[in-house]
């Protein structure tokens, strides 16, 4: 008998059909001696649109307010799903967060789990109850609704297979694992069987958007083996594990991309000290990140060409945030561009592998795909490339690593 927290996202409960595949499938669990606890999103689409409706309230919007609405969508599938199992004779509670309850800090929006008590919880699995969890919520300080930012729900999950000792936390999705680069670019992609918490991590902040980064990192410190895989049939997905548990170690394991992305370049820009200070606190003053930067050496000694990247929601407004000092900052050009795209190969092999950046410079050379901009960490490198190419980069990478499928 195992102890395992099945976690499924808004597409595999969308509506009551999806909702009873999801309790057929637990209760195939149940009926193998397991002891499950079943955590759930909204159905696709809801939370989106409780957003919008406290959009359009209008004016300042209480974040506490906030909370309690976008939280709604939670509470619906956890009564529709309980109910279900119980008809099918799987005896089952829904619990709301405030019911557990799991605490949080008060951040709302946002908000960070600070502990879990399974008091309720283990009482009602000793009952040999299914307890159906509301993901995303979360109680706050002065008993206030707090919802784990979008994509909650994962968190949610993986703090309670750690708080509950769980063998395992499965993350019933709508693919079925993580895979080496889009199935839907690279028809030779193949499905991971494993791959690194550290991976994983990489992957979801360049924009897989398989699990929410956060979890990622929860599953990572508290040692939960994590497992992505169908909400259909039970083939396995793919188990997200520490790096010793990964036998072959390639030295890059997935290719991915981000579109999100828009260029700026600001032309002779004074090469002295504190420019940059004075170009990007402004900008993050106004919550406007910058993911790569680029700049070069000077050739006169007095300016230089600084090249940088904002997502593309942020593009306007960090242009005009740029325009409205460039008196101060004194460049002689602003220009940006929003076709570009981030690919990036990702892998933890690369640590004790020379050669990986220039196996990827060499492999878009030979498509005559032009870098704009590159950054690294210790497993990662990326490059900003004309998004017309980003097909071909992708699939030229995946083959110059070894990684298609035969
Ligand atoms: N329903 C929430 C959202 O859409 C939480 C989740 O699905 O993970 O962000
Ligand atoms: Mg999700």
């Amino acid at each position: 008998m195992a102890r395992i927290v099945k976690k499924f996202g808004g597409t595999s409960v969308a509506d009551i059909d999806h909702i009873k595949a999801v309790a057929e499938r637990v209760k195939r669990e149940v009926d193998a001696g397991h002891q499950v606890t079943v955590v759930l999103s909204a159905m696709a689409g809801v939370t989106d649109q409780m957003v919008d409706h406290t959009r359009r309230v209008g004016g300042l919007v209480d974040d506490r307010e906030y909370d309690v609405v976008v939280s709604a969508g939670e509470q619906v599938t956890s009564g529709l799903l309980a109910m279900t199992l119980q008809d099918m004779g799987v005896p089952s509670r829904s619990w709301l967060g405030w019911q557990i309850p799991i605490r949080t800090d008060g951040v709302h929006g946002k908000a960070r789990i600070e502990s879990i008590d399974t008091g309720e919880l283990e009482k009602s699995l000793a009952r040999g109850e299914v307890p159906v969890v509301a993901g995303f919520q979360g109680l706050g300080p002065g008993n206030r609704i707090t919802t784990l930012g979008r994509g909650g729900t994962d968190t949610t999950a993986v703090a309670l297979a750690a708080a509950l000792n769980a063998e395992r936390c499965d993350i019933h999705t709508d693919v079925d694992g993580v895979y080496t680069a889009d199935p839907r670019i690279v028809a030779k992609a193949r499905k991971l069987d494993r791959i690194t918490y550290e991976e994983m991590l990489e992957m979801a902040s360049l924009g897989a958007k398989v699990l929410q980064a956060r979890a990622v990192e929860l599953a990572m410190k508290r040692g939960v083996r994590l497992q992505v895989l169908s909400s259909h049939g039970d083939a396995p997905g793919t188990m997200i594990v520490h790096e010793e548990e990964v036998m072959e170690k390639q030295q890059v394991s997935s290719i991915t991309y981000k579109r999100d992305e828009a260029k700026i370049t600001l032309t002779r820009v004074a090469d002295r000290p504190g420019v940059a200070a004075s170009i990007f606190g402004p900008l993050a003053d106004d919550s406007i990140n910058v993911d790569m930067i680029v700049q070069n050496v000077s050739a006169d000694g007095k300016t230089t060409d600084l090249t940088f990247t904002v997502t593309r929601a942020d593009l306007q407004r960090a242009v005009a945030s740029l325009e409205n000092r460039r008196d101060d900052l004194g460049y002689a050009d602003l220009l940006s561009d929003s076709n570009v795209v981030k690919v990036s190969v990702v892998g933890v092999g690369m640590r004790s592998h020379a050669g990986v950046a220039q196996r990827m410079f060499k492999a878009l050379a030979d498509e005559g795909i032009n870098i704009q901009v590159i950054s690294t960490s210790e497993i990662k490198v990326s490059v900003l490339i004309d998004e017309a190419s980003t097909e071909r980069a992708i699939t030229a990478l995946h083959d110059a690593y070894g990684l298609d499928a035969e």
